[in-house]
């Protein structure tokens, strides 16, 4: 079972992080939110019970230290969940170069850091889960996004590698690929597009964001949570290196 179970979910103090983290609590595993450290966080992981754990992901050291928390914190870990990510929009000649790196290091380098540090822990009980959320433009591409695109191309690349090497140990690595989620980061774009664009909100929703996918509704982070939970499942046990689209039909085109 899932029980007794313990879950590192980066990023996971709001949108689909938090989902996810509320759905391993529910399933019965220990669950701590790892975030940058600011005060509304805390409140957030402590209002749902879950320990925090303030760390930023641009920084190598921070990332060590998280996984020497954590693993202090719940006394082991059996699951690493790659949530946290960000996003920034700009062409390619004018895209800020120390965004870049930011945007690689979380969403990149984090990932394989935090799976260097965790995997004596994660290759323990046989058990051991690593999730990486990468997205749809893990596979495909949007203008203005390169920094972003760039990034969670990459961790589709080490979701496969890692799956590779963790085999033997029991260890399963797959990636969740959402399409649009209703979240803090996506209203924020829903807003800018609708000042830059000069449309409603609800038409770039309609025309804008859902114009590619088949079904015309934002996916809510329960989708997501449901999604990773069964990932994270010993019923899954078999499941590893995949790539797995939650899309409403975006790449089915
Ligand atoms: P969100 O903004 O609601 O949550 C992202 C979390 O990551 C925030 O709590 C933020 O503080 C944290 N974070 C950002 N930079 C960090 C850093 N340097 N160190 C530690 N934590 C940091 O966003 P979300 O929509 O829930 O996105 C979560 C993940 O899902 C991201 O990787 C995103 O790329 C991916 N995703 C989102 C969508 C979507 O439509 N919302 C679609 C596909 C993929």
């Amino acid at each position: 079972g899932m029980e007794g179970r313990a879950a590192l979910v980066t990023g996971g103090t709001s949108g689909i992080g938090l989902a996810i983290a509320q759905r391993l609590a529910q399933d019965g595993l220990r669950v701590a939110v790892l975030d940058l450290d600011r005060p509304q966080a805390r409140e957030v992981a402590q209002a749902h019970g879950l320990t925090f754990i303030g760390a930023d992901l641009s920084l190598r050291a921070d990332c060590r230290r998280a996984v020497d928390e954590t693993v202090t914190a719940l006394g082991g870990l059996d699951v690493l969940v790659n949530n946290a990510g960000f996003q920034h929009i700009d062409p390619i000649a004018a895209f800020p170069e120390d965004t870049w790196d930011a945007m690689l290091h979380v969403m990149l380098t984090a990932p394989f850091l935090l799976s260097k540090y965790t995997w004596p822990h994660l290759t323990r009980s046989g058990q051991g889960r690593i999730v990486n959320v990468a997205s749809i433009h893990g596979h495909v591409a949007s203008p203005f996004k390169s920094a972003y695109i760039s990034a969670k191309h990459g961790l589709i690349g080490l979701t496969r590698t890692a799956a590779l090497e963790a085999g033997e140990q029991g260890l399963t690595v797959n990636a969740i690929c959402p399409g649009y989620v209703r979240t803090p980061l996506v209203e924020g774009q829903i807003a800018d597009q609708a000042r830059t664009r000069g449309l409603t909100e609800q038409e770039v929703e309609q025309k804008v964001m859902l114009e590619p996918a088949a079904i015309k509704r934002l996916l809510n982070p329960e989708d997501i949570a449901a999604l990773a939970s069964y990932v994270v499942s010993p019923a899954a046990w078999g499941m590893t290196g995949a790539v797995l689209d939650l899309d409403l039909g975006w790449t089915a085109r």
